[in-house]
């Protein structure tokens, strides 16, 4: 016990502080319980909120839930199916890619409910033997100096909680989203290289998309419509909803001051909506926002500290796939604390770092090049008219687009040149 402002202070030790109980939090945490260490998770939130966050992942998504050990029972109940993600443009080209996907549903790309699998994956990481603490926010961290030599008491990270708590430990891992205070402390935040976008996420009934009732169990396709100076991606989910995510560029911003979140989603929400519209006002959730929506890390690990999930950069949903990441990015983390102890326990966890820029390194170029030629609108129409009349070359890309491939496949100049040339 110590002593603040005459208030008493208590101060814990544990060997990995998590902070943040999203799906890259809870994995890892899960993981690690797992493998016996023991791990303790900081979230803030009292209890599960919808927030912005997306929905829409590919059949590679599937596999990792099943891979940490989702049951298939749990999998119908958190995803549905969708046949295709169509891409549309603004002069109306518009094409499909199925994510090599057979449309069952361990071979499909899926909508997901949040609602559901957040904390189902939190549920999982209690029984492994995580303490799992909600509803405790994490206000200062103090991270060891990159020399430390292996954790001995008092070396470690220090952690200021909500409440006042002081809290130690020899490991921190960041899995506290897009304004991580984790990477604040490694001082490798940046702002994301896309410039300054907001997000805006809710969900609508799906089957007024349709101009009919509930669809729920027919399969129905995802959309991602190109607007001006942004797009809005509408992808089906559980419980006979639609769920809608708007990325808009900084060009929006004024527009989005005079007119609120709520106004923008639902002039937004009747451009894309079929004829007969009435898509703006069947918002059934908050319009929850995200802005800046993207962000970097110059590295994902050091001596005490890692990162995973967005915390370890997020660069757009458009070919971003964070949901895949945050699992992967959260096994790759669990590995790399475990070979560090089994290596002589010295934190340093820069392995880390390697690991992800492997496996996730020339994803980024995909994303980037992407980004590029949405941001210049007679481009990416010669592009989408490309890949509407060539299977092939959209077969590649939406398994690149995925994660189902090697990245580097849509950066063979082969492709390039089949891709680009007149
Ligand atoms: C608009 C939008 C659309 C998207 N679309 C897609 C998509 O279609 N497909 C896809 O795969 N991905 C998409 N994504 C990305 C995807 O939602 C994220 O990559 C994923 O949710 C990241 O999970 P996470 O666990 O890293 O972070 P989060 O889910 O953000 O979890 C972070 C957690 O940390 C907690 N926290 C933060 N700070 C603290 C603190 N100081 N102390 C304690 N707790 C703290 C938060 O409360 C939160 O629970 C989208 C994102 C946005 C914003």
């Amino acid at each position: 016990l110590g002593d603040r402002g005459g208030a008493a202070v208590t101060r814990e030790a544990v060997d990995i502080a998590v902070v943040g109980g999203g799906l890259a939090g809870a994995v890892t945490a899960m993981l690690l319980a797992q493998r016996g260490l023991e791990v303790v998770v900081l979230e803030r939130a009292p209890a599960w909120r919808w927030r912005a966050c997306g929905v829409f992942t590919s059949p590679a998504t599937v596999t990792a839930l099943l891979r940490i050990g989702v049951t298939s029972t749990d999998l119908a109940r958190i995803a549905r199916p969708i046949p295709a993600m169509r891409v549309e443009t603004r002069r109306g080209t518009s094409f499909g890619l199925t994510y090599g996907g057979t449309g069952l549903l361990v071979d499909s790309p899926v909508g997901l409910d949040r609602a559901v699998l957040d904390p189902l994956l939190l549920s999982m990481a209690i029984s492994a033997g995580a303490d799992v603490r909600t509803g405790v926010a994490v206000e200062a961290i103090r991270l060891p100096a990159a020399h430390a030599a292996p954790p001995r008491p008092g070396s470690g990270v220090q952690m200021t909680l909500s409440g006042g708590q002081e809290l130690d430990a020899n490991v921190v891992v960041g899995a506290d989203g897009l304004r991580s205070l984790v990477a604040s402390a490694a001082r490798v935040a940046r702002p994301s290289p896309l410039g300054r976008r907001t997000a805006l996420t809710f969900h609508v009934p799906d089957g007024t998309a349709l101009g009919g009732g509930p669809i729920e169990g027919r399969p129905m396709d995802a959309r991602m419509v190109v607007i001006d100076q942004g797009y809005v991606g509408l992808a089906p989910v559980p419980g006979n909803r639609l769920n809608v995510g708007i990325v808009l560029a900084s060009a929006w911003l004024p527009k989005l001051r005079r007119e609120g979140a709520v106004g923008a989603a639902q002039g937004i929400l009747e451009q894309v909506w079929p004829s007969g519209s009435t898509g703006g006002r069947l918002i059934l959730d908050h319009v929850a926002g995200a802005s800046p929506l993207g962000v970097g890390a110059r590295r994902r690990g050091g001596v005490g500290w890692l990162l995973v999930g967005d915390a370890a950069g997020f660069l757009d949903p458009f070919t971003g796939e964070g949901i895949h990441r945050a699992i992967v990015s959260a096994e790759l983390a669990a590995e790399a604390i475990w070979r560090s102890r089994r290596d002589g326990g010295t934190a340093d966890l820069k392995a880390h770092d390697t690991a992800m820029r492997a496996r996730f390194g020339m994803k980024d170029v995909v994303s980037r090049v992407t980004q590029a030629f949405l941001g210049r609108p007679i481009l990416f129409e010669y592009v989408a008219r490309r890949l509407a009349a060539r299977p092939g070359l959209r077969e590649t890309m939406g398994l690149v687009i995925g994660d189902l491939a090697p990245a580097s496949r849509a950066l063979d100049p082969r492709y390039l040149a089949a891709l680009l040339a007149p």
